[in-house]
């Protein structure tokens, strides 16, 4: 019995000491990566993290390396994108302290640049990565990173028409890496959804539109959720393009049904929104577009896209617009612009700009902008006339015959044939696309300028060409309209009028333009102590007109007294000859009110003539026994 208690003893010390001095009791990489796989929920993920974190610093570095690609990816669907960048940033570190490459590298690569898409949409900021992750997977000779590398890389070629051969060119090698090694249908799925973002990027909608119907087709055979989803997206987007609008209209259905249905992927209702948003302005439904804009940026938590969020702000901003509803134009343009760094980079962007300048009424600068946004699209006219010359000439030939003899089963056709007629396809569309906006920017700018000459000639129309007051019809008219007005509100209202004494003499001694100058100094006097609501006008060649609303017979008699004053202490000094100007006024007032303007003009006129030949330079008020007025 004791024997067998120390037995017992023994093989219990044995093995405490057994758990205490051996690691291998503890969780290998291995063990914790199957069950990492076989985890569904985000949450799961990040508890699985907790658990195993203290405990790789037994693990290999390999297995360490592995096990923050893992993290980076838990961090990636709890949306901490930030985390994710550093984990795999260390995973990456890890890797590449190793003697040996392991393949673990290219896909931490890969990664890392998904993630650098998600935060910027911008090649230059992700693309090194994968082309990094292109070099690793073909040192190691290794097909299946080489071929979902190259598949990557080939998203980074869409930055206009140059890089088109280049892109068609990794995913020729990507089809073959796949032939060769009957790789899956996958990464084939991958090779039509890339071969449909290059057409795309390159404004060839309708085979951008099948390969990505290609790739839907075998996404969804593999139940893949998340893919079928995006090519529903890709698709929506083209068949719009093309105008297509039924089409369309079934992918964004399609959309809303699948958000229905798969409530676990969080930003399916906002693309849903997005795209029905998208189809609405095509359609120029603006309303319908407001609606679905409006909706997707309510949702706008739910995506990581930043990139989506801006073009729904932008879009937003222009269907407004659209619908006269500026304010809140104004307010989605502010929006869109507010984190937008260069806010030339784009033609959105500057739609964007003149809709803020338009709701700040400054209609200047707008127009301002609008003749930039010209010019832009006139470059981008001719840089794309050049690009459809260039792709005739670009021979595609060996590519094809290449890809035609391996890859045939595949049906990637790159077929030069058909680029080249929608090339030219796309080419009439674009061109009519921009012969219409042309049509539109000028009919604008016509508009504009119509309404700028109508205001010009109206002004011109009523005014004196020589001393640039009123005229005679203008300052008759403002007679009427004023006396009517006094009238109504029973004010007072005056008139004086105003003639130059000895004008003829100066005009035989020292020529007619002499007596030009002299008018205009006399106006120029004259207008000298003038309110805003009294107007002078010029209704004969030396002879003035001046009108004052509720300004009583008192007044005006002070204020024509002031202006003879005026007149007649102020030296004209032209061609160095002095003159002295002296004028003669004449007062009338309403009261006795008048019947019409023209009766108390001929009251002015009188008095006028009474100070004629009472001697000049002297005012004269209507004598109180006025004719029958
Ligand atoms: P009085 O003070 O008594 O009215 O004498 P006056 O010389 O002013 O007499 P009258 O009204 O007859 O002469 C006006 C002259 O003004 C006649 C015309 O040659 C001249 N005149 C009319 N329009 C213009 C003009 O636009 N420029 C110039 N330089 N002279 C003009
Ligand atoms: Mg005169
Ligand atoms: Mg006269």
């Amino acid at each position: 019995m004791l024997k067998l208690m120390a037995q017992i003893t023994f093989v219990g010390i044995l093995l405490m000491l057994f758990a205490v001095v051996s690691p291998v009791n503890a969780t290998d990489f291995a063990t914790a990566d199957a069950r990492f796989q076989a985890l569904t929920s985000d949450q799961d993920k990040m508890i699985w993290v907790e658990q195993y974190e203290p405990e790789i610093g037994q693990w290999p570095v390999l297995d360490q390396a592995y096990f923050y690609h893992r993290k980076g990816l838990a961090l990636e669907v709890n949306d901490d994108i930030n985390g994710a960048i550093e984990q795999f940033n260390h995973a990456i570190e890890l890797f590449k302290s190793l003697n040996e490459i392991d393949p673990g590298l290219v896909t931490s690569l890969l990664d890392l640049a998904y993630m650098k898409y998600l935060q910027s949409n911008d090649t230059k900021v992700y693309c090194p990565d994968r082309k990094e992750a292109v070099a690793v997977a073909r040192k190691i000779d290794h097909p299946e990173a080489l071929a979902g590398s190259l598949v990557q890389l080939a998203f980074c070629y869409q930055n206009g028409f140059d890089e088109l051969s280049q892109g068609l060119a990794v995913l020729t090698e990507a089809a073959e890496v796949v032939q060769k090694n009957n790789l899956s249908h996958s990464q084939l799925a991958m090779i039509y959804n890339a071969t449909g973002n290059l057409y795309r990027a390159n404004q060839v909608h309708q085979p951008a539109y099948e390969y990505y119907q290609k790739a839907h087709q075998l996404w969804l055979n593999m139940d893949d959720t998340q893919d079928v989803f995006n090519m529903l997206h890709n698709m929506a987007n083209e068949a719009v393009e093309l105008g297509h609008w039924q089409l369309a209209e079934s992918h964004v259905n399609d959309l809303f049904n699948m958000a229905d249905k798969h409530t676990d992927f969080s930003d399916f209702e906002f693309f849903a929104e997005f795209n029905a948003g998208r189809l609405a302005i095509a359609q120029k439904d603006f309303k319908q577009a407001v609606a679905g804009f409006e909706a997707a940026l309510a949702l706008r938590d739910t995506t990581p896209e930043q990139y989506f969020i801006k073009v729904a702000e932008s879009q937003l901003a222009i269907a407004h617009f659209r619908l006269g509803q500026y304010d809140q134009a104004f307010q989605a343009a502010d929006n869109y612009l507010a984190d937008i760094a260069d806010i030339n980079a784009d033609t959105t962007a500057q739609q964007a700009v003149i809709i803020q300048l338009y709701a700040q009424q400054k209609t200047e600068q707008a127009l301002q902008k609008l003749w930039e946004l010209f010019d832009k699209t006139e470059a981008n006219k001719r840089l794309f006339v050049k690009n459809a010359v260039a792709l005739q000439s670009l021979s595609f030939s060996e590519t094809i015959d290449a890809l035609q003899n391996q890859a045939s089963q595949h049906q990637l056709a790159i077929n030069e044939l058909l680029l080249k007629q929608q090339q030219k396809q796309t080419r009439i569309n674009q061109l009519t696309a921009i012969v219409v906006g042309l049509f539109a920017l000028v009919a604008i700018v016509i508009a504009w300028f119509l309404y700028r000459a109508k205001k010009h000639y109206q002004i011109r129309a009523q005014t004196d060409y020589l001393t640039h007051i009123a005229n005679r019809r203008h300052i008759i008219q403002e007679g009427r309209r004023l006396l009517q007005h006094c009238q109504q509100r029973r004010l007072n209202f005056s008139i004086i009028i105003i003639d130059i004494d000895d004008f003829k003499p100066i005009n035989d001694d020292y020529g007619h333009a002499v007596g030009d100058v002299v008018i205009q100094q006399v106006v120029k006097s004259m207008c000298a102590g003038l309110n805003d609501d009294q107007m002078l006008g010029r209704i004969g060649g030396e002879e003035f007109l001046l009108l004052l609303p509720n300004v009583n017979k008192g007044r005006a008699h002070g204020i024509a007294e002031t202006i003879r004053q005026q007149v007649a202490e102020t030296m004209i000094l032209v061609e160095n000859v002095q003159l002295k100007i002296t004028v003669s006024l004449g007062v009338a007032s309403n009261q006795p009110p008048v019947a019409t303007f023209e009766k108390l003009l001929r009251r002015a006129d009188e008095a006028m003539y009474q100070a004629k030949t009472g001697g000049k330079n002297q005012v004269q008020p209507t004598h109180p026994v006025a004719k029958s007025l």
